[in-house]
């Protein structure tokens, strides 16, 4: 253990660890990942939310209540969480991340994103984190998916078994990106398969994914666990759009 603490002090030496957004030399308190000026421009999610999607209410002081599309219809997962909006800073590093296939970049958001205080789930409760998949194609094009890097920094943080056995990405759909939400439910219809019934069946699970945009492809896979026999699906994404 000490000498694990001298070489990560000597490694800090050699290789300062910069600002994920600006580059500037990051001191003092140790595992930030973003300066104290550019975690001042991210936005948290905090406030009035509905229970079940975690959509907020910015312009509403009053207590969390259900949002009109968990009314009108329930999803499959009992809960979505996110930390951060899609905005900004974070933006920009998920993008470098994903797109520029930037590693460093994806490891320190997670770190970053581990630390979060979700004090409305019980982790104790869970029995395994399941990360988003990604269809072998897309997967061989990055190189790595993205919500499996994030999953296992969870993991870490909370003691708990990432099993990626439990979903796979069947259907090689067209981006989400740019479809309305109809478009998008219809898009990812179909698109997941789960893993051996008998690891799923009376389940908590964890799933997680970068970015909850509409919440189509997340509650496509929380149906795809809970009609295999998962018993609670909840979900936690580093981001949120607002
Ligand atoms: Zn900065
Ligand atoms: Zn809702």
């Amino acid at each position: 253990m000490i000498l694990n603490d001298f070489f990560e002090e000597l490694s800090d030496a050699l290789f300062p660890p910069l600002c994920l957004a600006c580059s500037e030399v990051l001191s003092g308190t140790a595992h930030e990942v973003f300066c104290p000026d550019c975690r001042r421009r991210i936005t948290y999610i905090t406030g009035s939310h509905c229970p079940v999607c975690g959509m907020i209410f910015p312009n509403s002081p009053s207590e969390n209540h259900l949002c009109g599309n968990c009314l009108e219809r329930k999803p499959w997962f009992s809960s979505a969480r996110a930390a951060v909006a899609y905005d900004g800073v974070v933006l920009d590093a998920i993008r470098r991340f994903k797109y520029g296939r930037d590693i460093t970049t994806g490891s320190a958001l997670a770190t970053f994103w581990a630390g979060f205080d979700f004090d409305d789930l019980d982790f104790h409760m869970f029995d395994a984190i399941v990360p988003v998949p990604l269809h072998i194609k897309r997967l061989r094009g990055r190189g790595f998916n993205q919500s499996l890097i994030l999953a296992r920094a969870l993991g870490k943080k909370h003691r708990l078994m990432v099993d990626f056995s439990l979903l796979k990405r069947c259907k090689l759909t067209l981006t989400q990106t740019g479809l309305d939400k109809k478009d998008r439910v219809k898009n990812i219809s179909g698109a997941f398969v789960a893993g051996p019934r008998e690891k799923i069946r009376g389940k908590n699970l964890i799933l997680v994914d970068d970015v909850y945009t509409t919440g189509a492809t997340i509650n496509e896979c929380a149906k795809t666990l809970i009609r295999t026999g998962a018993s609670k699906v909840a979900v936690l994404t580093l981001a949120r759009v607002l």
